[in-house]
């Protein structure tokens, strides 16, 4: 299964935290991609930065309408998964989803235009109560991949964790220039 994530319809500075951590969780919960509209340059640096550091082939790629990746992903056979509130209970759907091949998963910022409702093949709540696209991705793909995510090798990392018990353990990679 691939699973790319897009984001829409985020506000300028006001929620570039928030946008570098919706990519950080989709990187580290196994996302392959992440596409959202040109706010901030640098989030793509830190995604960069972090790849360098800790692995993997991340990519994020800048778009100007979500509308097109949408549509062009619905092409390529993506099945179209939107986070709402107002969507169908995770709970119940959540087998289903696992059965799907490849996933685009949608998240929104502040508003959310009324057509991704009609694009999408779900729309998926976390729960039905208002909180946070950083939440609702992490527990989606959390639901879809069963915690398999956490198994997943990012490779040519420069630093590895060994989790422990007690303190940090991190095997640091050598370089030669
Ligand atoms: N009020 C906005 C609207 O109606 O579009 C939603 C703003 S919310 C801060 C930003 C995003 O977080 C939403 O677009 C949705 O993707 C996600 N989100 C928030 N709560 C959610 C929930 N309970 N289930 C699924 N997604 C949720």
């Amino acid at each position: 299964m691939v699973i790319e994530v897009v984001r829409i319809g985020q506000r300028l500075v006001r929620d570039d935290r928030v946008t570098t951590h919706v990519a950080l969780v989709s990187r580290a919960f196994g996302a392959e991609k992440i596409f959202m509209t040109e706010v901030n340059p640098e989030i793509k640096d830190t995604l960069e930065k972090i790849n360098g550091t800790w692995g993997g082939e991340f990519k994020l790629e800048f778009i100007d309408k979500w509308k097109s990746i949408v549509k062009k992903k619905k092409e390529e056979n993506f099945t179209i998964v939107h986070l709402t509130m107002y969507g169908e209970n995770i709970n119940d759907i959540q087998e289903k989803l696992q059965k799907e091949k490849d996933l685009l998963v949608v998240v929104g910022a502040e508003k959310v235009p009324r057509e991704i409702y009609e694009l999408a093949d779900f729309n998926v709540g976390v729960g039905s109560q208002p909180h946070s696209e950083i939440s609702a991705l992490a527990i989606l793909l959390d639901r879809i991949q069963k915690g398999k995510q956490f198994e997943r090798i990012f490779s040519d990392a420069k630093r590895k964790i060994i989790p422990t018990k007690n303190g940090k353990n991190v095997q640091v990679k050598e370089t030669r220039d």
